[in-house]
């Protein structure tokens, strides 16, 4: 009697170290799952995601697949400075089959060992794990990635363990990155000129005033040039609008192929272009400015189907170096602005540096 007595009290006493084991896992979940709706930003998503999700959990590995036909993701974080280490924990992939490959046609969570043949892509970084548990993501039935858990335990993720925690915490994640995704689109809407696709006077603005403070700190020079199409009007008059917005295109994409990284080129307004180069004194930006001017002359633009045309331009080139008149980001645009109208009254296809 007393024996089954002390039996039971054990049991008893198991379970309830199992129900407050599966309370202090459910809060830690819940707080998990707080902080990702609560982000904002992609970069603070894939943050949590990609390492905290690590750590909070006790994991190895945690790596995210993504698809990305349409190149959307990768274009949404080029401008960011991301980890180096999410070089191979973040995977995107153009094509569906890859994905397809690791999930069954309901598409759940598929947790067992792990298998270098198989898996390897999923976690480059991670040669000997025990088990994995991918994690399909699902918006709107489609599948648009997988959330990938690596363990060194072997026995963490098996096939007969519960696996509906984790499909609530993939359809969390999912959400959520769909939802930062938007986000992040209709700030870069605002931002970025629909004719072009390079960034607006409103992006140009805010980063001006960046990286006049940057160049301040860093005691670096910072030159900005002003593009200025000549006889823009002509193009219009002559072949008509349309013809004069693929000019716009044209020209916007070769100017952004010649730039580094680190400067910023946006579209003004009308035909007109700005260029900050960053840690670039007025010598050397004088170069590239006429490089520019020169390949920009000898290129051609289709205006219709039989006749490609030629453009000049003219470029106002103006330095902010510490030793000059230029302090602040207005002084530093207007400069250059008023070196653009001295380069037009004296003849236009030129470069003219303010004083
Ligand atoms: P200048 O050499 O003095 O710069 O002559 P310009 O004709 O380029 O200068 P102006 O400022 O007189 O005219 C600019 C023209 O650019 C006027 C406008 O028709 C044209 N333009 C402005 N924005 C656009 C646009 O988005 N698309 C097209 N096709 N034309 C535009
Ligand atoms: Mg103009
Ligand atoms: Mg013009």
């Amino acid at each position: 009697m007393r024996k089954d007595a002390t039996t039971l009290q054990d049991r008893l006493d198991a379970l309830l170290r199992i129900a407050k084991s599966n309370e202090r896992k459910q809060t830690h979940f819940q707080q998990y799952e707080l902080s990702l709706l609560n982000c904002s930003s992609l970069q603070a998503l894939l943050q949590l995601i990609l390492e905290e999700h690590v750590q909070r959990f006790q994991l190895t590995s945690v790596t995210l697949l993504l698809f990305d036909p349409e190149y959307t993701f990768r274009r949404l974080i080029e401008g960011l400075v991301l980890p180096s280490v999410w070089q191979s924990t973040l995977i995107f992939t153009e094509t569906q089959a890859t994905l397809d490959q690791y999930f069954n046609l309901q598409r759940t969570p598929r947790l067992c060992s792990f298998s270098a043949d198989q898996h390897s892509r999923l976690f480059p970084d991670h040669p000997n794990l025990g088990s994995v548990a991918l994690l399909p993501l699902i918006r709107q039935r489609k599948l648009i990635g997988s959330l990938n858990l690596g363990s060194r335990n072997a026995s963490r993720f098996q096939p007969d363990i519960g696996s509906q925690f984790l499909q609530h915490m993939a359809a969390v994640v999912a959400a959520c990155l769909e939802n930062t995704r938007l986000h992040e689109e209709i700030k870069l809407v605002g931002l970025r000129d629909p004719l072009t696709g390079i960034n607006n006077r409103r992006f140009f603005d805010q980063r001006i005033d960046e990286e006049v403070s940057r160049a301040k700190r860093q005691h670096s020079p910072l030159s900005c040039l002003f593009v200025d199409l000549d006889h823009f009007k002509r193009i219009n008059d002559q072949y008509g609008h349309a013809a004069g917005d693929a000019v716009l295109k044209q020209v916007a994409s070769l100017l952004n192929q010649l730039l580094r990284s680190t400067d910023v080129l946006a579209r003004f307004g009308g035909e007109e272009f700005v260029i900050l180069l960053t840690d670039t004194p007025a010598n050397a930006a004088a170069d590239i400015a006429q490089r520019m001017r020169i390949h920009l002359s000898q290129q051609f633009f289709a205006v219709n189907a039989n006749k490609q045309i030629q453009i000049t331009l003219s470029i106002g080139l103006a330095t902010m170096n510490h030793s000059n008149q230029i302090h602040t980001s207005h002084q530093l645009l207007q400069a250059a602005d008023q070196a653009v109208y001295a380069a037009k009254i004296s003849g236009r296809n030129r470069i003219h540096q303010a004083p």
